[in-house]
């Protein structure tokens, strides 16, 4: 393969020193859950975020599913969310008998629809989470505004955006709470699983560390319905060790991503968009066209990695037969799914890389 789609080795190889060094204090010290690396990483990660508090979690979903269980989402509730987005998001407000109403996404960011929330809301509506989804921030300003008029709480999924922006300020404080993901495929990743519930609300934050901790403040003293949730000792070490670099490494992203842009402009692909006043951090490059099957497998076989993200919508999911959608229920997300193809994006791509996946994609003539 001459660029793998993802290269994590490529990410961790640098870092190998300091990496060893982590782990070998987590063994030294013992602080397997939780601990004074962990302490350090939500006190880092928060002040990287711009916000107050990070509650590390052991998943991206666990943050989301406590940040649901925190607005009271229960049998009975509506959420409104996305269909096009990795299932996580969703399952963050089923794991509490709760409904996803899904609405129709933006053709040219793929984000949740602000113009088709409003019809989305009902008497049962508890809460609003949209996806920030491939890096690009969604439509916060109209969506917030949907929200406030009806004064219900806006969650914000920022596991594929660590650091986007939109009108200058960082995504993930929009909303009363956000679900940041370091599953090692993300802009951050930790040797296995990690997450983080980032929020400025003083409340939120000490009831988020409870329920994290099997509901319990006090040892011994369980005051709602909690989770083992908590974040192991080596991830908080290991994500100590990369989040100095992550900044940069959204830098290299971007200048990718507008690499691929020059290269690309002139072929019958629709490449990716940065809104008016947004910042991505380009998690996913996703270009689309009507024959990206071929269009995959052409690269395939010059030696080009690429995924698809996501080719299946959430509505039209097995899990969710119950809620009784229909294929054309959303007829941008269902065609986003047909025609969605993510290009290598990751920082240690060399600029002779993305070169080659350009002139590979080039190379393609059966449009
Ligand atoms: C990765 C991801 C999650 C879940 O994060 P995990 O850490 O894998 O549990 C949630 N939402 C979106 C959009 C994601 O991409």
């Amino acid at each position: 393969m001459k660029v793998p789609y993802f290269d994590l080795q490529a990410r961790l190889r640098p870092l190998r020193p300091q990496l060893d060094a982590a782990i070998a204090r987590t063994l030294d010290n013992c602080s397997f859950c939780l601990g004074p690396d962990v302490a350090k990483f939500e006190a880092d990660f928060a002040q990287w975020c711009e916000a107050k508090h990070s509650i590390a979690f052991n998943s991206g979903t666990s943050a989301l599913h406590v940040a649901m269980q925190m607005l009271g989402v229960d049998p009975g509730a509506e959420v409104i969310t996305t269909p096009f987005t990795f299932i996580a998001t969703s399952w963050a407000i089923v794991y509490l008998g709760g409904k996803p109403v899904f609405a129709d996404i933006d053709e040219a960011t793929m984000n949740l629809d602000p113009k088709l929330l409003g019809r989305a809301f009902t008497a049962r509506t508890k809460a609003v989470l949209p996806v920030h989804l491939y890096g690009h921030p969604f439509d916060l300003d109209p969506i917030l505004a949907e929200c406030k008029k009806r004064n219900i709480p806006l969650v914000e999924d920022t596991a594929q955006a660590h650091g986007a922006r939109y009108r200058g300020k960082q995504v993930g404080t929009f909303g009363v709470m956000s679900g940041y993901s370091f599953y090692p495929g993300k802009n951050i990743g930790a040797c296995g699983e990690g997450g983080a519930l980032v929020t400025n609300d003083d409340a939120f934050a000490l009831r988020a560390k409870s329920i994290r901790e099997h509901g319990s403040s006090t040892r011994y003293y369980h005051d709602e319905i909690g989770y083992n949730y908590r974040m192991e000792g080596l991830q908080g070490a290991v994500l100590g060790v990369q989040l100095p670099h992550l900044t940069a490494w959204n830098t290299r992203r971007r200048a990718i991503a507008h690499r691929y842009h020059e290269l690309l402009k002139g072929t019958p692909l629709r490449l990716p968009v940065e809104a008016a006043g947004c910042e991505s951090v380009y998690h996913l490059y996703v270009v689309r066209h009507a024959a990206r099957d071929k269009l995959k497998a052409h690269l395939e076989a010059a030696g080009i990695g690429s995924a698809l993200h996501y080719p299946h919508p959430l509505h039209l999911q097995k899990c969710f037969a119950s809620l009784g959608y229909q294929p054309g229920d959303f007829p941008v997300a269902e065609r986003a799914a047909r025609e969605c193809l993510s290009l290598p994006i990751y920082p240690e791509l060399t600029d002779a890389q993305v070169e080659l996946v350009a002139s590979a994609v080039k190379s393609f003539q059966d449009w």
